[in-house]
């Protein structure tokens, strides 16, 4: 973990989840999202080095990467997270997140990996934001997340795209609603900043570029899915025609948000008849429509 000043009042702790610092001008501190369970130890070692005290924690979403360190922080400091009330359901309650990546009731392993905190003392940021930062929904790769703007105009923009490092190697990335997912990279091409922040890899001052990239990404995906639907496939067929294709070995966990992904991709090109389902030989099978 690497701590940079990235702006007049605003700090980054780089790491496989950045983790964002503001300062407002009476000088409290906030916390932007706490980074993976065990992370939040290791972000209170800066701050005790730096002498900071945060007054709370600003999560872009509420997937397992963003708020594993939350409960640790939240307790030694006596704050409150906030994020939207979408997303807080997630948060409060261990297995949902679990669930709804499996499509069905998780096994115990899943249910370990993505357990969530609980009823802590999440806020609602629609019905309250924290003085000196403004939020824009951000949907599509999780229900309710957003970008958060600090004062001293500078972005975190969540999962909301991949930067470049990871486009590279996450082509297949975690996505909810494709539809939604591709709206909010329009959007981001519009938003002025001095710098943005993904959740994960590099900052840059600007990344309509790496909008475009991630556009074009998914595109490929569904021409990928497009292609080997030349004659009916089913989901699991799909899937490994994927990774195949992507030279992916998919660990069980990576596998569990997957094929929550085919499945919306599934759904964005049959709502745009550009895929047509079936059942054959009781099996639902996807086919290009002609
Ligand atoms: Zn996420």
């Amino acid at each position: 973990m690497e701590l940079k000043q990235i702006g007049p009042k605003t700090f980054c702790i780089e790491n496989d989840t950045n983790i964002g610092i503001h300062f407002t001008d009476d000088g409290r501190m906030y916390l932007i999202d706490t980074g993976s369970k065990g992370d939040g130890e290791k972000i209170d070692e800066i701050l005790s080095r730096e002498g900071w005290v945060p007054s709370c924690i600003i999560n872009t979403h509420t997937h397992i990467d963003h708020i594993g360190g939350n409960e640790f922080l939240m307790r030694k400091y006596g704050i409150p997270a906030y994020c939207t009330d979408y997303d807080m359901a997630f948060a409060h309650y261990s297995e949902l997140e679990a669930a709804y990546m499996n499509g069905g009731y998780p096994a115990e392993k899943l249910r370990t990996i993505f357990a969530h905190p609980g009823m802590i003392g999440f806020r609602s940021l629609e019905k309250e934001t924290p003085d000196g930062i403004d939020w824009t929904y951000l949907p599509g790769h999780s229900f309710g997340m957003i970008g958060i703007r600090t004062s001293d105009d500078i972005w975190f923009l969540g999962d909301s795209y991949l930067s470049r490092s990871f486009l590279k190697q996450y082509t297949f990335g975690f996505i909810y609603n494709v539809e939604a997912y591709i709206d909010t990279l329009k959007k981001l091409k519009e938003f002025k900043g001095a710098l943005f922040v993904p959740s994960h890899g590099i900052i840059e001052t600007d990344i309509v570029p790496t909008l475009e990239q991630n556009l074009r990404s998914v595109t490929e995906m569904c021409g990928m899915i497009c292609e080997t639907c030349r004659e009916y496939r089913g989901q699991d067929e799909i899937l490994q025609q994927m990774y195949e294709r992507l030279r992916m070995h998919a660990r069980p966990a990576q596998h569990a948000l997957l094929s929550s992904t085919v499945k919306s991709y599934l759904t964005y090109l049959q709502d745009r008849n550009k895929l047509e389902c079936r059942f054959v030989d009781n099996i639902m099978k996807w086919r290009t429509q002609e």
